[in-house]
């Protein structure tokens, strides 16, 4: 680092190309930034939403629809800066990239902070800019007025984390993809959660995760450990029974299909029914709801924040109806789906733990039914595997 410019750094001096959202350059200092009144609010709302528990693509989606406009749009629109990217393209005014916010939630500027040395060390090998740890960074703190407070600033970092802890575990995760709420559809979450020093992993319904009580859907908690060995001791009991007496196991899928088929297809159509009804009802709330804006008997925020919700479930609700559609269609060639399932079982042999190759091998979904009570006070809770080709089997 340059002498002069360290010298700077240490005497809490910014020098930024251009200042960061939120901040302008200070008019009576050449180096120092101050809070910029006209655009302060968009770092505002990104930390607000951030902090309720938003991650950065659904921030991006959030900003998007409403049409926010992005730091570079800013800069050209001030500075002219970037004009052959921007120039004639107000389209690309409003497109934010996941990148851009993390890049925001996680600037200490934003809680007066000045960092500095953070990418600028240049590998001598390649001449390539390379990151320096963060023990190198060098942080100068209180050079200028914050826009967050440094507990939410705290809260979101943590949770940056666990998101991002999250995100690897559910790659790791052997059930991926294959767990469903048995009632509303939606995928299963997978999480982790800390009691007494021990760690436990459960899933939950997607969508009662992402709206809780006062969503459509409940719980559905499971643990992963309960789901882990009732479903190793079904696939057991099903090579057990190939291995003893295939042609005996070969006639019970097939009586046990016919009796599920029909049921399925009962459930299909009542599902299908009731998920075409709500599409109509959104349709006409939107409708409504346009209106109301219009006559101004609503605010824009309340307008942009009910909307996206019912995008969101129109959304989900396209999606239900052409599984449903699909799944109703395929062809039911029984006697051949299950000879060709006892094959795979056979090919598995008698597996002594689950891995995602194996379950998705053998397993087409697994539903997961709310848990109840019986009169005893026993937890119950269902757990329908639906495997590939044969269906429902016990
Ligand atoms: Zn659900």
């Amino acid at each position: 680092m340059k002498a002069a410019l360290k010298a700077k750094f240490l005497a809490g001096e910014n020098v930024f190309a251009h200042a960061p959202l939120g901040y302008k350059r200070d008019p009576d200092n050449r180096n120092g930034i101050v809070i910029d009144e006209e655009t302060r609010w968009i770092v505002e709302k990104i930390f607000d939403l951030a902090a309720h528990g938003a991650g950065a693509a659904r921030i991006v989606r959030i900003l998007m629809s409403e049409g926010i406009p992005t730091p570079g749009y800013i800069n050209y629109m001030r500075y002219g800066t970037f004009s052959h990217i921007y120039e004639g393209h107000e389209e690309k005014a409003g497109v934010w990239t996941e990148k851009q916010v993390k890049k925001i939630l996680t600037n200490e500027v934003y809680i007066g902070n000045s960092i500095h040395y953070r990418q600028v060390g240049i590998s001598y090998k390649n001449k390539k800019r390379v990151r320096q740890p963060p023990e190198e960074w060098m942080r100068v703190e209180n050079t200028h007025e914050p826009i967050i407070s440094k507990d939410v600033f705290d809260q979101v970092q943590k949770q940056i984390a666990s998101r991002r802890r999250m995100q690897r575990d559910k790659t790791t995760q052997i059930f991926a993809g294959l767990l469903k709420c048995a009632d509303c559809g939606r995928s299963m979450s997978f999480a982790t959660n800390r009691y007494q020093g021990r760690e436990y992993k459960y899933y939950n319904c997607g969508s009662y995760k992402e709206y809780g009580k006062h969503g459509s859907c409940t719980s559905h908690y499971i643990r992963y450990k309960y789901l882990y060995s009732y479903v190793l001791a079904r696939i057991q009991h099903w090579c057990r029974q190939v291995q003893q007496n295939e042609e005996q196991t070969l006639e019970h899928l097939l009586k046990a299909g016919d009796k599920e088929r029909a049921a399925t297809a009962k459930k299909q159509t009542s599902d299908l029914k009731k998920a075409e009804k709500r599409r109509a009802e959104v349709d006409r709330a939107f409708v409504k709801l346009y209106e109301d804006w219009a006559a101004e008997r609503i605010t824009e925020y309340n307008f942009n924040m009910l909307s996206q919700k019912y995008q969101t479930e129109q959304e989900e609700l396209e999606e239900k109806i052409h599984t449903l559609k699909t799944d109703m269609n395929t062809v039911k060639e029984t006697a051949e789906n299950a000879e060709k399932w006892i094959e795979l079982i056979k090919k598995v042999g008698y597996p002594k733990e689950l891995n995602a190759e194996l379950l998705n091998t053998l397993i087409e979904k697994i539903l997961i039914h709310e848990a109840a009570k019986d009169e005893f006070g026993t937890r119950n809770q269902d757990i329908e595997i639906i495997y590939r080709f044969v269906g429902k089997i016990d």
